[in-house]
């Protein structure tokens, strides 16, 4: 399911805990990538928040680390 860019589901966005959001990514105040798609930062798996997202459980989500496979669809 697609999900909507809004300020509500950034607000419950959790990708700035999580252990692969990195400097860069801190830098350009990124985040919902389920929603806005892939990042254009470096990137390392070091673990995904996706899955305990209140976001993520809305949405019916199934997949994780939006922010390197683009946007949920
Ligand atoms: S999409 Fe997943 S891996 Fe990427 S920053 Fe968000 S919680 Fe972390
Ligand atoms: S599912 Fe992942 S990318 Fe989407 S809002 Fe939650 S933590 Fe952020």
């Amino acid at each position: 399911m697609r999900v909507p860019d809004t300020k509500e589901n950034l607000d419950r966005c959790l990708c700035r805990e999580c252990p692969s959001y990195n400097a860069c990514m801190k830098e350009g105040m990124q985040g919902l990538f389920c929603a806005r798609g892939k990042t254009n930062c470096d990137f390392e798996r070091q673990g995904c928040f996706c899955g305990r997202c209140p976001v993520s459980t809305e949405y019916a989500l199934n997949n994780f680390y939006f922010c390197n496979t683009g946007a949920a669809e």
